[in-house]
């Protein structure tokens, strides 16, 4: 037991810190015989094991390279390769100065903050956005203005007045940021006329756009949309992308693109936490692309978690009340409920009872009481037979409240 006054020395950001509320929901899911929908993992079924001890081979090839601290922007190789196989969505190969690998996204969004963010700075999130960007930025001493979400992703309609009421309510807004595919969690997805008009706002407003897209290459049907980034002419988009979805999140490599100045100061704050990201981790992950592995297991995801996402849709309208709201998403990881008038946090432990976890609504808001009766649904995770199962159950744990 320590015998100093913690409280009295801690930072205010230490202080008022809490921890994720989806990692103090997992407890529960790992109770025997709980089916998980609330975690955001990929299925380790199909995780390209064989592939990936395959790709150690760089490490007899290149070891002496790869097991030496690495350049703070990136594994270069893996740089080159990312620039070309993204140059599709992203318009263009980007540069290397304006490309920083990172130690998942998770770290894009804490240095992308540091580098734009003064302590009570706003960002403008979407309700609901995903929980672990909003815990990023407020260790970095944001504040938050929501803006609603629809079945086609950002209400852009609604921008201009929140960004004039929030600027005339002393809000220093410095940018906004969508999660433009199969969204976290509401699965929606930003309309090619909502990101023109989004872009056109923030070109008006002088805002930068955040654009974070790990789900974008998971389409099971419907049609690609543009970037964001690839649409901007005026370099105002900063784009992120990662293999945590669309590979294996314990890579912990994913990449953020921008403006050469703005990298190049995240490149410097980098410099000062981490160094660089594992380049044992950059150059596995290098070499499995390298070999053709990524072109041949995306098709392969795409066709297993396609199948998942249609039998929790097929098991959602056989078993959950009528009343019950949601949109079939195109792709990504989540379906998003709404229960009109249920209280999600009382459902959840009812469903854990029943034997099913799922993640509650107001996880998603920025702002506290939003949300009370969603809740959502991860379908990449379960097993097939587990769907069906985990959808009866949920049923039975809201006919009993
Ligand atoms: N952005 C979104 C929208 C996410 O859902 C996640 C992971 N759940 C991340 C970023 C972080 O991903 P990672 O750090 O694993 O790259």
């Amino acid at each position: 037991m320590s015998t100093v006054n913690w409280d009295a020395r801690l930072s205010e950001i230490a202080l008022n810190v809490k921890p994720s509320p989806i990692r103090a929901l997992l407890k529960y899911t790992k109770t025997p015989g709980v089916i998980s929908f609330a975690g955001g993992n990929p299925d380790p079924a199909v995780f390209p094991v064989a592939e990936f001890a395959e790709a150690s081979q760089i490490l007899s090839r290149e070891g002496k390279d790869v097991l030496q601290y690495g350049a703070t922007n990136g594994y270069d190789p893996l740089k080159e390769y990312i620039s070309k196989w993204m140059a599709p969505r992203m318009g263009r190969e980007t540069k290397p100065d304006e490309m920083l690998i990172t130690t998942g996204s998770q770290e894009g969004m804490d240095l992308l903050c540091s580098v734009l963010l003064n302590d009570g700075d706003t960002i403008i999130v979407e309700g609901p956005t995903y929980p672990g960007a909003l815990h990023a930025m407020r260790n970095r001493g944001a504040r938050f203005l929501s803006v609603p979400c629809d079945k086609d992703g950002l209400c852009v309609d609604l921008l201009p007045g929140v960004i004039e009421q929030g600027r005339k309510d002393g809000h220093k807004i410095k940018f906004i940021y969508s999660i433009v595919n199969f969204q976290n969690p509401s699965g929606a997805t930003l309309s090619k006329e909502r990101r023109a008009k989004l872009l056109e706002i923030a070109e008006k407003y002088d805002l930068i756009i955040f654009e974070d897209d790990p789900y974008g290459h998971l389409r099971y049907n419907g049609e690609h949309v543009p970037t964001i980034f690839s649409m901007d002419k005026g370099g105002r988009v900063v784009y992120a992308c990662s293999f945590s979805k669309i590979l294996a999140p314990g890579t912990r490599v994913a990449w953020i693109v921008g403006a050469p100045e703005l990298i190049q100061k995240m490149v410097m704050i980098k410099q000062g936490t981490n160094l660089c990201t594992s380049v044992v981790a950059q150059a596995l992950v290098y070499e499995y692309c390298r070999l053709g592995h990524l072109d041949g297991f995306l098709p392969k995801i795409i066709a297993h978690y396609g199948k998942k996402r249609d039998a929790m849709d097929a098991a959602f309208k056989k078993y959950l009340p009528a009343n019950t709201r949601y949109h079939t998403p195109e792709g990504g990881f989540f379906f998003w409920l709404q229960v009109p008038g249920v209280d999600s946090t009382k459902l959840f432990m009812k469903a854990i009872d029943h034997g099913v976890a799922f993640v509650t609504g107001p996880a998603f808001y920025a702002e506290a009481g939003e949300g009370l009766d969603y809740m959502r649904t991860c379908f990449t995770f379960a097993q097939p037979e587990e769907i069906e199962e985990g959808a009866k159950r949920l049923a039975a744990a809201i006919k009993e409240l």
